[in-house]
């Protein structure tokens, strides 16, 4: 950062008072973390410099030696991680690794079947705001009366509709995918099925969720969510189904141009750490953690979509509070905590509004905090939702303490 400071002393300043403002908050949103130095590290390496269009061994640039060397340790350590026999570690991001597989797996006006938006999926996964609503016909699914994915019905509705590419995974979905059943589902109305794991990927590489491995045809991921590694996408599949259906090549030349190699560099470095025994007391941890905020938000009169979780994240259902999404939101900024506002199913509110709030422990557990420390969050969440500024100040003093006691490194 000093470097910075002496080149540009303006964005220095905003690096700081960010710094600043995630040691002094309790991060909940469900789809960050921290890295460790080492992924920093890499992704701020000179790697950063370097041309690579193609992959290793076919490239369009020279001077790829070392480059190559790096992206072939993360794509063995990515299929050593999650269990199958292709990896792609060249997508920017988890929406462009989605745009790749349905491009590659889709033509325009093609069947497409994915999660509501507004009951927990992806836009990637048919938002008519998205690239995939746009150029597919996209038929919905969503999420029973009790917040769980009803089988029966996605089975209905791919049988009537049937799709070429079904999609399971999501961004708001707390409880545990069955896997095997949208594989027979999918597989029986002659669609393709991709698994989108962004969220549940540190769960899946340590077994604490079910693995998609040998269900779906393709996996797609993030590597920054539970996996803790820098913002990026990854494509996993078989060798075959890959070769059949130019993956490669759906990416590039399809989509992208020239790799991120230095944030490739990280990428392996954190699937090296995710391949460790500590990875998986982590996301333990994570998960112990879910529970406990989600038993304390219980028990203090605050309602969860689906009752609970089974996994890192929940969904607070607030349209018995009288408040809305956006004002619980920023209540809990004004006192320390960082969530986000969240659409909940059949909300009567509109998605910059909402009625819920998506809480999540992958960052707060990196930072040290235990269940009974997310039973103090839960404590400050709830007297915020119920009893709102009265409490305020009260609630400020409560996550100065734990910040105070978990400092970040
Ligand atoms: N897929 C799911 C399930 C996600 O939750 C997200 C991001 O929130 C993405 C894909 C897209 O990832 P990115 O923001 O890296 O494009």
């Amino acid at each position: 950062l000093d470097e910075v400071r002496r080149e540009d002393p303006e964005v220095a300043s905003e690096i700081e008072s960010e710094i600043a403002r995630q040691n002094s908050h309790i991060e909940l949103i469900a789809s960050e973390n921290w890295v460790s130095h080492a992924v920093m590290a890499a992704m701020g390496s000179p790697l950063t410099n370097k041309y690579a269009e193609g992959y290793p061994g076919h490239r369009f640039y020279g001077g790829c030696e070392c480059v190559d060397v790096i992206e072939d340790i993360a794509r063995e350590r990515a299929k050593q991680l999650f269990g199958c026999t292709y990896a792609n570690v060249q997508p920017h991001s988890g929406a462009q690794a989605n745009m790749a597989v349905e491009f590659a797996l889709l033509k325009p006006g093609d069947t497409l079947m994915g999660m509501n938006l507004s009951e927990g999926g992806h836009l990637t996964h048919g938002s008519p705001a998205n690239f995939s609503g746009a150029y597919f016909h996209v038929v919905p699914y969503g999420v029973n009366a009790d917040g769980y994915i009803d089988y029966d019905e996605v089975e209905r509705i791919a049988e009537e509709s049937k799709p070429k590419l079904i999609i399971a995974g999501a961004s708001a979905y707390p409880r545990i995918i069955d896997f095997q059943r949208f594989a027979e589902i999918a597989h029986r109305v002659g669609a393709y099925l991709m698994v989108d794991i962004a969220h549940i990927a540190g769960l899946v590489a340590t077994g604490l969720h079910p693995s998609p491995f040998p269900y779906a045809d393709v996996v797609t991921t993030t590597t920054h969510k539970t996996l803790r590694g820098p913002r990026g996408g990854l494509i996993l599949s078989s060798e075959e189904f890959a070769k059949k259906h130019k993956l490669n090549k759906a990416v590039f030349p399809g989509i992208q141009g020239g790799p991120l190699e230095h944030v490739i560099a990280a990428k392996a470095v954190c699937f090296k750490e995710a391949l460790q025994p500590d990875f998986k007391v982590y996301c333990s941890q994570v998960v112990k953690n879910a529970k406990a905020l989600a038993d304390g938000l219980t028990k203090r009169g605050i309602r969860l979509v689906s009752g609970g979780t089974d996994n890192h994240l929940m969904l607070v259902d607030l349209t018995n509070t009288g408040k809305t999404g956006k004002e619980v939101e920023t209540a809990l900024d004004a006192v320390g905590i960082t969530a986000n506002k969240n659409t909940i199913p059949n909300d009567p509110q509109s998605p910059f509004i909402t009625s819920g709030l998506r809480l999540g422990t992958p960052a707060a557990t990196t930072r040290g905090l235990k269940e009974a420390d997310f039973d103090v969050v839960a404590d400050v969440i709830a007297k915020t939702i119920l009893e709102g500024d009265a409490q305020a100040e009260a609630c400020r003093k409560l996550v100065k303490a734990l910040t105070a006691r978990y400092p970040l490194s």
